[in-house]
Parts: C-alpha cells; structure tokens; sequence
C-alpha cells in the first residue's frame, strides 16, 4: 500500500514536473524566438544592401565581401565558410558572379541549407546574354535598378517562409524597397537627360554596364569582356583608341573593383580624360557622403548611393 502511494506520487511528481518543464520550454522557445533574430549570410555588398533593407530588424545580415571586392575572383576565407555554416539562410547574386563560391554554396543547399540566388526572379527575357560570354547571362543587374527591383521577391519569398510570423513585415518593406528603387531610376533618367547623345558612350574596365546602358540608354564599351578573369588583348585596346578619337569622346572611367591600369594606357594613347572612378561590383565606403549637382546626397556605401555616384560621375564627365 504505501508502496502504491509513494508510486502514485511519485507519477504525480513527475507529470507536474513534466507539464512545468514543456510550460517552461514553451516559454523559453517563444521568447527566445520572438527576440532572436535571423542569421543571414550575403556575398556582394549589393546582396546584403538589399536583404537588410527587406529584413529590417528582423535579421542580422553578415555580408561577406567588402568595398572594392571583385567578386569574379572572390574566394571564400576561412570565417566566410563559419558565416556561411552557421548562417540560417543565404543569398547571393548567382549568374555565375561569384565564380569561386559556386561549389561551396552547392554543398551548403545540398546540406539542407537554405541557400537563395537573389536573380532568379528575373524574369529570363529580361536578363542579356551578350555574345563574348556564350551560354551565359550577364550577371551585373543591379546596374538597372528596375531589374534589381525583381530580386526583392526572392528575398521577401524565401525570409516570408522561414519567418512566417513577421511575413507582413517583409512584404511591406519589400515593396517599399522596390518603389525606393523605382525611384532611383527616375532620378537616373532626369539626371542624365543633360548629356548629349553623340557623348553618351560608356568606356570602362570590363563589360559591367550592359544593363545600365540598357536601362539609361547609353552605348557601352567595357575593355576586358564580361569577367575581370580575362585581360585586356592588345588589339582591343587599339580598337578602343581609335574609337574614342574618331567619336571624340569627352571621358572614360576607370571601376573601384577592377584594376586600372588598362584605362590608364589607353588614356595616355588616345588624351582622353579619366572622368573619374565608378563603382562596378561593389559598393563604397560606408557612411562616405557624396553630392550630386542637384544637391542630393548620398551615401556611397549603400546601393542607393552606388547608383547616384556613378550616374553623377558619368554626367559631369561627359555633358
Ligand atoms: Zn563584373
């Protein structure tokens, strides 16, 4: 008998104590979950610009290249491969941009880790396959901010399904996001209306233009092809000189991300002025603030700023 009071307590006992311990770990679990925030990994500067601007609060956003990176010869270093295993979801620009990452980030997804290319909610017509890089797409979109606009719905998609309780957040600064970037674009389009169209050729370091050149209407003349892999050939730079004096081309620039050297030269051969430095694919400085003509400023380490500080470098360069 007392042996059955003491198992009947002793049961009791333990399913209070079992209700307190689920109770308990209920408690913990969504405070925890309510506080805790997202861990993401980014690659470029523009990835991780525009999933914070998507994430707010929610997340905390590690991105792994910094300014001036070129993300075509990027390798991951050994804390990129910690962020990138201990991060809850990652995103990069995909296109084949981050050429050395690529094997890496296929062994994370096949682990089960969320792993998101933010491009490929472009829609495929939109994307150009210039004819130098067969069989692939040009992967510097964010160039036209209306197309790096479709790269929102990935991130807002992919955050909404891991975060489903704070989904509205992410659709609504989603679409804030995308109306910021609308309206860059209109500010672009009025800001270069001053160039005459006989200047409005765009010569740089290697072919990233080719959607800005869409998007702003401009010709476009990168010297070393779609990647940074590649160099310079002698003949294309002879090409490119002679272009610019027969069309009496007022500038041409030289990219934060990519080796100057070969706009130096063909400067040099052909007196034709550096107009300045743009960046390509990445961003600047954080919190560095420049002004365009029109009194704007703005702040070269954010996308925002990225695209403001090239259309006003190539504007005052070349009206
Ligand atoms: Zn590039």
């Amino acid at each position: 008998m007392q042996n059955a009071i003491s198992m009947h307590a002793f049961i009791k006992v333990r399913l209070v104590f079992r209700t307190s311990l689920t109770l308990l770990a209920g408690i913990l679990f969504a405070t925890s979950y309510a506080a805790d925030v997202i861990r993401i990994a980014a690659t470029t500067t523009m990835v991780a610009d525009l999933v914070r601007s998507v994430a707010g609060d929610r997340a905390e956003v590690t991105g792994l290249m910094g300014p001036g990176v070129d993300p075509h010869l990027y390798k991951a270093t050994a804390p990129d491969i910690n962020t990138l295993q201990s991060a809850d979801v990652i995103f990069y620009n995909g296109l084949h941009l981050e050429g050395r990452l690529a094997d890496i980030l296929v062994k994370l997804g096949r682990r089960n880790k969320p792993v998101y290319a933010v491009t490929e909610s472009i829609p495929e017509e939109k994307l150009l396959e210039p004819a130098e890089f067969k069989g692939h797409y040009d992967p510097h979109v964010w160039f036209d901010p209306r197309l790096w606009a479709h790269c929102i719905e990935t991130v807002v998609n992919a955050l909404a399904e891991i975060d489903p309780d704070h989904a509205d957040g992410y659709r609504q600064r989603g679409a804030a996001t995308e109306q910021a970037y609308q309206n860059h674009y209109q500010w672009g389009l009025d800001y270069l209306t001053t160039i005459p169209e006989k200047q409005r050729v765009l010569i740089t370091s290697h072919d990233a233009y080719n959607y800005f050149g869409r998007a702003f209407d401009f010709r476009v003349i990168g010297v070393q092809g779609i990647s940074t892999q590649s160099e310079a050939g002698l003949a294309d730079m002879v090409k490119i000189i002679e272009f610019i004096k027969k069309n009496d081309i007022k500038a041409i620039f030289v990219e934060s991300s990519v080796s100057p050297a070969a706009i130096q030269r063909i400067s040099e051969a052909s007196g034709c002025a550096i107009g300045g430095e743009l960046f390509s694919d990445a961003m600047g400085l954080p919190g560095h603030i420049e002004k365009a003509d029109d009194g704007t400023s703005f702040d070269v380490g954010t996308y925002e700023g990225m695209v403001k500080a090239n259309i006003s470098t190539i504007a005052d360069a070349l009206r």
